[in-house]
């Protein structure tokens, strides 16, 4: 994979954009389907975006379907792994959506999600906070099942107030009740995407809290930075866009979008001009 000459166009502290690359859908945790995100991205008359869900690329084609080809649909994915208890995600850009190894991969992963669930919703009923799986999972649909299901459900049985409140007191990294994700090192990941013919970026490297990891990520083969993000403040925008130009990798921007689930609840918050589109496409070889 070559790497290419980048200096965005797209000026660190501006959070309005012409491309969104961060979205999720009702496949992963996101409260939107694709029809609905194309009918709010094409009223913010977005250029470019990509639905990344969690672990699933099931939203794709039905993204790039409802766009009928007024938006750019960048096919893409946000792969979940981890170092120890660190979660760390990784964004695959064109990655092919078809490839037979990817789709068992994601198979593999969704139910290992399914399991990851009831092992904590287990642990909640030890405590005497009685949850259905079942339900759980027929009101998630064909979505990658997450924490986030499992917060709603919290609230519909009253007890949270908010999805917020349910991570705070059950589902959050320090909670008793919280299950971590299967071993997978960001370095695997990062090597499957490029097997699959994708563009590995590391998202949102402010919520990773480790020095160096970003160094790390980078020596280990990603090939961009998640430099716009809702989460990151301007003088980290600085620094990561820095950091890419130093080491001559894309630098790509997105919302975070969810819906009204936590925080990321407005498309086209934070995302990058269309010149990081191109330059995904041209290290993609596409
Ligand atoms: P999981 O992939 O099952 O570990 O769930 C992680 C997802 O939960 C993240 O992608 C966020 O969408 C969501 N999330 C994490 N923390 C919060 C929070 N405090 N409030 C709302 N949503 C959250
Ligand atoms: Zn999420
Ligand atoms: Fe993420
Ligand atoms: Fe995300």
């Amino acid at each position: 994979m070559t790497k290419v000459d980048v200096k965005s166009s797209h000026p660190v502290g501006r959070n309005y954009c012409c491309a969104d690359l961060h979205i999720h859908s009702t496949y992963s945790d996101g409260l939107l389907t694709p029809s609905e995100i194309i009918k709010v991205c094409k009223e913010l008359q977005l250029k470019a975006i990509a639905i990344t869900d969690h672990d699933s690329v099931s939203g794709v084609e039905e993204t790039i379907h409802a766009a009928q080809k007024s938006i750019d649909v960048i096919p893409a994915v946000e792969m979940s792994s981890n170092i120890g208890v660190l979660d760390i995600h990784i964004l695959g850009y064109y990655i092919d959506i078809r490839n037979g190894e990817l789709v068992s991969y994601l198979e593999d992963f969704q139910q290992h999600r399914i399991e990851r669930a009831k092992k904590m919703i287990e642990k909640l009923a030890d405590d005497g906070i009685k949850l259905d799986f079942n339900q759980i999972k027929e009101n998630a649909k064909n979505a990658a099942l997450g924490r986030p299901h499992i917060a709603e459900a919290l609230i519909e049985n009253g007890y949270v107030h908010s999805i917020n409140e349910a991570f705070i007191r059950y589902l959050g990294y320090h909670s008793q009740y919280y299950e971590p994700k299967k071993n997978i090192h960001p370095k695997q990941v990062i090597q499957n995407i490029k097997d699959w013919g994708g563009v590995p970026v590391i998202a949102h490297p402010g919520t990773i809290h480790r020095e160096g990891l970003t160094n790390q990520l980078i020596m280990e083969g990603a090939a961009g930075i998640e430099v716009w993000h809702p989460d990151h403040t301007q003088s980290l925008q600085q620094k990561l866009y820095e950091i890419a130009l130093e080491n001559r990798l894309v630098m790509t921007g997105g919302s975070d979008y969810h819906g009204f689930r936590g925080s990321y609840d407005q498309i086209g918050k934070c995302g990058c001009s269309e010149k990081e589109v191109i330059m995904l496409k041209e290290i993609a070889g596409i």
